[in-house]
């Protein structure tokens, strides 16, 4: 893809929504990737799709993507088994367009970003063996940087492998006076099969939209399933006065979870949706009014 390409990509991307009819890039993510003739698991097979290849999405419907391969083979493939390609965190082009536009997206908001676990409190532990505590940091120190750049303030709870009780990260959102406080985490289940991605909130009318503008974002830039926003008595959230939401990132007891989460890019691809998401929060909640514009240009 040449430079040209790059930018009117970008821009699409950045201002509006993606759209399921848009044509994405995306990589194929697990070995031998069925192509089926219908996005149905009793459709006939096409083809096959080697890890790693990139293919062209086509359109999407219910937990299918239809694709073109670049040797031309075209049919359905099961989404959770590609992740769409994003343009580089912080590159060029964003910064150009920041300036062009004489703005930066999240100027004034302060983000208190919240790596879940640390010190003598692991949290859980991946099927490869790597602690909750270690990718939840990793994570935030991306974002961190992803919101930074965008004008945000970021205070992080911890950025390092020490323990903050779960009452001193609520309070230093309530110090802060927080826009935004995120809680990162990853999950954990018995059942190996159990997958996706899951926000919680605590108070409906502070919490919920925050939560479900980041996952729904999240979602879509780390191609992983929905697992919904819910309800939650959880003490980070519960004894946050600002809006706040905890989100578990994949489940590091599921093979494919794991592996996509335990990649080097996952972070950069988590960034990019918290980001996407914050946007789509701020811009609901205090400017109704250039929400349309938005969506328009
Ligand atoms: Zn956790």
């Amino acid at each position: 893809m040449n430079i040209k390409q790059t930018q009117v990509k970008f821009k699409t991307k950045i201002h509006e929504k993606v759209s399921p009819a848009e044509n994405i890039e995306a990589t194929v993510g697990v070995n031998s990737l069925n192509i089926r003739k219908q996005p149905s698991l009793s459709s006939s097979v096409v083809g096959k799709l080697n890890l790693g290849t990139k293919i062209t999405i086509r359109d999407e419907q219910s937990g299918w993507a239809k694709i073109e391969s670049s040797s031309g083979i075209q049919g359905w493939v099961y989404i959770n088994y590609i992740s769409k390609d994003l343009q580089p965190v912080n590159n060029s082009t964003l910064s150009t367009q920041n300036m062009e536009n004489g703005q930066q997206s999240l100027k004034g908001k302060i983000i208190v970003i919240d790596p879940g676990h640390g010190g003598i409190d692991d949290g859980t532990t991946s099927i490869v063996g790597t602690f909750e505590k270690t990718l939840t940091l990793a994570t935030a120190n991306v974002v961190e940087k992803k919101l930074e750049d965008a004008g945000a303030t970021v205070i992080m709870t911890r950025t390092d492998d020490t323990y903050i009780p779960l009452m001193k990260r609520a309070e230093i959102s309530n110090q802060n006076h927080a826009d935004a406080f995120i809680s990162f985490h990853y999950n954990c289940f018995n059942d190996p099969s159990k997958n996706g991605l899951t926000d919680f909130y605590y108070q409906k009318s502070k919490d919920y939209d925050l939560a479900t503008d980041i996952l729904n974002e999240v979602v879509k830039t780390t191609g992983l399933n929905n697992d919904g926003t819910r309800f939650d008595n959880l003490e980070v959230l519960r004894n946050n006065t600002q809006p706040s939401t905890l989100i578990e990132l994949g489940f590091l007891s599921n093979h494919r979870d794991d592996s996509i989460v335990e990649n080097s890019s996952y972070p950069d691809k988590v960034a990019q949706g918290v980001y996407l998401g914050l946007l789509d929060y701020f811009s609901t909640k205090k400017q109704v009014a250039t929400e349309n514009q938005r969506h328009e240009s």
